[in-house]
């Protein structure tokens, strides 16, 4: 194991002990950190780290510590609501909610066919409840349009891996990450997106040991500060960076040949597109300075291991799936790939966004099968025994396509479970339109902004009040077990799913119901054998065996009872015509590949190089809007802040939005530290606080995403641009054209009237004050001046220790409610 030591973080809130701890893990991001849960009373009261989980040996960060508070949170929804005929949310039965759901859903089918039902899902519910979604969706519904809030956030890791390898699931995983010489952090703010991922490679740093930290982002992050090279690039150059990286690589012969006549396919025409691509170039496209492109080539050109991570300033930047396919062919030509320390590690974002691509929630069908390929379709219809013609074929549908479908009248009904699209999708002014055009079902814990827009909202049982398991980023399997009934009148996402289909009377060829299961392990059997013999084989797992163990990584059957540490050891990939997930798409345009046009390729089991041509973002800075605009993460706040944004602790440290302006850009400007600015891009407008850095480049803005309430006006989404990637489908969040402008009041000075005077009666430093009208000294104003008056609000995050250095005792407080760590290296469980 990585770590030297375990050390449990725990956050109690209880009078005296707590009655008994339950095995969970954690609910917020995709590192998937064991954990247990505290129960008191029959209510959940608190988390501990699982000392003995290898992922994080007891170890928690400031999100995983706090989640539990939205559990006991007294906004809960208790009971199921309808919109009444004067637009307002009302409670009423479960019967008459599902009865209505049932109504329209037969009316929509009946008028528009199967493709006028969406199923739009999650990247946190359980394994059981995707594959009862792709069940029902697919098989029931007959529905090809199956999305999920995935597409968000690792539709990219899908695609590039399906092209590169022919299957999905990331080659390399945590122990690699262990013992590499060299980390490649792409876009990956891990510091504050996978706390205790970053805790567990610095504590090899920390010891003095590997690995060499190279991180690319054009903000200088948490992360960056860890690297041993930042390279801050100018946003949308991606895939430019990694040509010229190539280029020296190629250039300098250090390429394993022998890899890559044996196990790849594709050289000559790799090669020949980053041909062009030397250091002059790559320096001007990408800002980057030449000697430090040479290094950073020079470093992954010779690294006896490396292990490249991607996060969404890959997934969600231009070039989106090339820059991943690109890192792939990094690692191909190098033969970095099946051995140990080595791989390219695509993340996931959520807690178990990778279990829905697995299991076929979204993406293509169960188990890594290929929609385009009819033995694979006459595979599921057997297995699910239903008539072949009934299962659609051909590559998924995106959110932006049901969008499209929403605003031309084609979709009747968006059934959104467990997610809060209206803040987290890209330019989302247009989507609340094509929204309110449409019948929404919403399943969730709690009124969002979505609700706002739902016709019928279904209350949800919660992380912890439920069962089922969640694959983490390296395709650990993690169980979370029932630390307490839902509250009632509420219900866990699998059951409502099963009323659905029993109420819709979905049935077998035979006449049998579809769904014959009735419990998440009789779910998870049924499973299992929809996974034999496929790439995400998961025979030989069992709810036990993962408790057990402390998470399994698939494939685990006969052959791997133990399951498999890293893929293709054996250097074989799943490129032969029958057993791909996918055909491809043409990585430079997302146009789909035919089965003849796959086969052309020749791959039979050997991993695909592909020529990449480098597309600048479709929207750049203009004079009319002259600044780029990303958007990200903080590390107090997950997603859209349903569940952190309940927590005191995470509330308290990060409660507003904002903007990030370069020290220049704010002088340019004249804008004060926390002067409440309006951002506007050519799809909507945001009034926030500034916060002045030096962290982001010059020409360059940053909006944290999570604050999207229909009434504050700080959602970053109202700017971002709704371009998607060819072949992902994946939006384009980081880069959209902005600008900002100054919301002032003016003030005429008066007889009398001072510069202190004038501060004093605004409530402003007279420094802010002198900044905001660039008043030079002697700092004099005349009667009849006018002066523009800059509103301040208060924008200080507290600071956050990346990692906590010392054990027992760690350094690392958020707040003053209780939180307390227990002395000895493993509690009472
Ligand atoms: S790193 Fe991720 S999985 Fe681990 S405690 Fe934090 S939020 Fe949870």
């Amino acid at each position: 194991m990585a770590w030297e030591n375990e050390r449990i973080d725990i956050n109690v809130y209880s009078q005296g002990e707590v009655d008994r701890w339950v095995y969970s893990t954690c609910n917020i991001c995709s590192v998937g950190c064991g954990c247990y849960i505290a129960v008191k009373d029959n209510k959940i009261v608190g988390i501990k780290g699982n000392g003995e989980h290898p992922v994080n040996r007891g170890r928690l960060g400031p999100k995983g510590e706090n989640q539990w508070y939205a559990n006991n949170s007294p906004d809960r929804l208790l009971t199921p609501l309808i919109r009444n005929a004067s637009d307002n949310l009302v409670p009423t039965t479960w019967d008459t909610a599902m009865d209505l759901f049932v109504e329209k859903s037969r009316e929509v089918l009946r008028t528009l066919g199967p493709d006028g039902i969406a199923i739009y899902s999650t990247g946190q519910g359980f394994l059981e409840d995707y594959y009862t979604i792709a069940k029902i969706g697919r098989a029931g519904l007959c529905s090809h349009l199956l999305d999920a809030n995935t597409r968000l956030c690792t539709a990219t890791t899908q695609w590039a891996l399906l092209e590169s390898f022919g299957a999905d699931g990331s080659p390399a995983g945590y122990q690699d990450i262990d013992e590499t010489d060299t980390i490649m952090l792409f876009g990956h703010n891990i510091a504050e997106t996978g706390t205790v991922l970053f805790e567990r490679i610095m504590s090899r740093r920390l010891r003095g040991e590997k690995p060499f930290l190279i991180v690319v982002d054009p903000r200088r992050t948490l992360t960056a500060d860890a690297a041993d090279i930042h390279l801050q690039l100018i946003p949308g150059t991606n895939l430019a960076l990694l040509h010229g990286i190539m280029h020296r690589i190629l250039r300098n012969d250090w390429i394993d040949k022998s890899f890559v006549a044996n196990h790849t396919v594709g050289f000559d025409e790799m090669a020949k597109s980053v041909e062009p691509w030397n250091l002059d170039l790559t320096a001007q496209v990408t800002g980057l300075p030449k000697e430090q492109i040479a290094s950073v080539a020079e470093q992954l050109g010779k690294t006896p291991s490396l292990v490249s991570t991607t996060l969404q300033g890959a997934f969600q930047s231009a070039d989106a799936t090339s820059t991943c396919i690109a890192i792939n062919n990094l690692h191909l030509v190098r033969g970095l790939i099946g051995r140990p320390g080595s791989g390219p590690f695509h993340m996931a974002g959520q807690p178990s966004s990778s279990t829905n691509r697995t299991v076929g929630g979204v993406g293509s069908y169960p188990a890594n099968r290929n929609p385009s390929n009819p033995k694979h379709i006459q595979e599921m219809a057997e297995l699910w025994n239903v008539n072949p013609s009934h299962l659609e074929i051909g590559p998924e549908k995106d959110i932006e396509h049901m969008i499209y479908l929403m605003e031309s009248g084609q979709l009747g009904l968006f059934w959104n479970i467990h997610t809060n699209p209206m803040v987290s999708l890209p330019n989302r002014l247009r989507a609340r339109k094509a929204f309110e055009k449409t019948f929404v079902v919403v399943q969730d814990a709690f009124l969002t902004e979505t609700t706002e827009v739902a016709d019928i909202v279904l209350p949800t049982a919660m992380w912890g009040e439920k069962e089922g398991l969640m694959e983490n980023a390296d395709r650990t399997l993690n169980l979370c077990e029932i630390a307490v009934p839902p509250p009632t009148g509420v219900k866990a996402d699998f059951y409502i799913l099963l009323d659905y289909a029993k109420r819709m009377q979905f049935m077998d060829k035979d006449g049998n119901p579809l769904i014959q299961y009735t419990t998440p392990r009789e779910c998870f059997e049924e499973w299992k054998a929809v996974s034999r013999g496929r790439p995400s084989d998961m025979t030989a797992m069992t709810y036990e065996k993962i408790k057990k163990k402390n998470g399994i990584q698939w494939p685990t059957n006969e052959q791997r009872p133990h399951g498999t540490t890293r893929l293709y050891e054996d250097w074989v990939f799943h490129t032969h015509v029958d057993d791909t997930q996918s055909f491809g798409k043409d990585p430079n345009t997302g146009r789909e590949r035919t089965k003849e046009e796959f086969k052309r390729i020749g791959a039979n089991g050997k991993a695909i190089l592909y020529g990449l041509t480098y597309y600048s973002p479709a929207e750049r800075p203009t004079p009319e809007f002259p600044l780029w605009l990303t958007t990200g993460r903080l590390v107090w706040h997950w997603h859209t802040r349903t569940k952190t944004g309940r927590a005191p602790n995470l509330h308290m440290a990060a409660p507003q939005g904002y903007v990030e302006i370069h020290i220049t850009d704010a002088e340019k400007l004249s804008i004060c530290p926390g002067e409440v600015v309006r951002v506007v891009s050519p799809r909507g407008r945001i009034e926030v606080p500034a916060r002045i850095v030096d962290t982001v480049l010059p020409g360059l803005v940053f909006v944290p995403f999570h604050f999207g309430s229909w009434e504050q006006n700080q959602a970053a989404n109202d700017l971002t641009v709704d371009f998607v990637d060819p072949v992902s489908k994946q939006p384009i969040f980081k880069q959209s054209a902005c600008r900002i402008e100054r919301i002032r009041e003016k003030h005429i000075i008066t007889q009398g009237e001072t510069l202190e005077s004038v501060a004093k009666k605004h409530r402003i430093p007279v420094d802010e004050l002198r900044r905001a009208n660039k008043l030079a000294p002697p700092y004099r104003i005349d009667i009849g001046h006018e002066v523009e008056i800059p509103s301040i609000a208060n924008v200080v995050i507290p600071p956050y220790t990346p990692f906590r250095e010392v054990d027992v005792n760690p350094r690392f407080r958020q707040s003053k409610l209780p939180v307390t760590r227990l002395d000895s290296p493993r509690g009472k469980e």
